[in-house]
């Protein structure tokens, strides 16, 4: 006659009280999980941050006459501008100069055009 799991009978039954407990816990287990997903959210959320295209419109921007195509500038308004210069040119662009587009340590993680400019160029090298 078979026997019920937990009966007094089978050979292999322990009560839950007295399993010797799993070091990978469900509380560590949970630990690991959360450190995780904590962890992959900062990566891809300062991957999209950075990946963030500064836009003319932003204040910041705007203060400084910065625009996606430096060919644009105003030239009236910022008297500094030449032809020939844009943020791939500038000593405080991040990216290679055939990039598209790159860092710039004045608008924090967001994006600059490398065709860009703004009023505070300055050439590279
Ligand atoms: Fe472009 Fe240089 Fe202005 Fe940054 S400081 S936006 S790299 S021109």
């Amino acid at each position: 006659m078979p026997t019920r799991a937990g009966s007094g009978t089978d050979p292999s039954f322990q009560p839950l009280s007295t399993r010797k407990r799993n070091p990978m816990s469900t509380h560590a287990t949970r630990r690991i999980f959360l450190m995780t997903l904590s962890s992959a959210a900062t990566t891809f959320g300062l991957e999209a941050l950075a990946q963030t295209q500064l836009e003319e419109k932003d204040p910041q921007a705007m203060s400084l006459g910065y625009v996606t195509d430096a060919t644009k500038a105003d030239a009236k308004k910022f008297p500094k501008y030449a032809a020939g210069q844009d943020c791939s040119n500038c000593v405080l662009y991040q990216g290679k100069q055939a990039d598209a587009s790159g860092g710039c340590p004045l608008f924090g993680a967001r994006q600059v055009a490398g065709k860009g400019w703004c009023s505070a160029w300055v050439r590279k090298g």
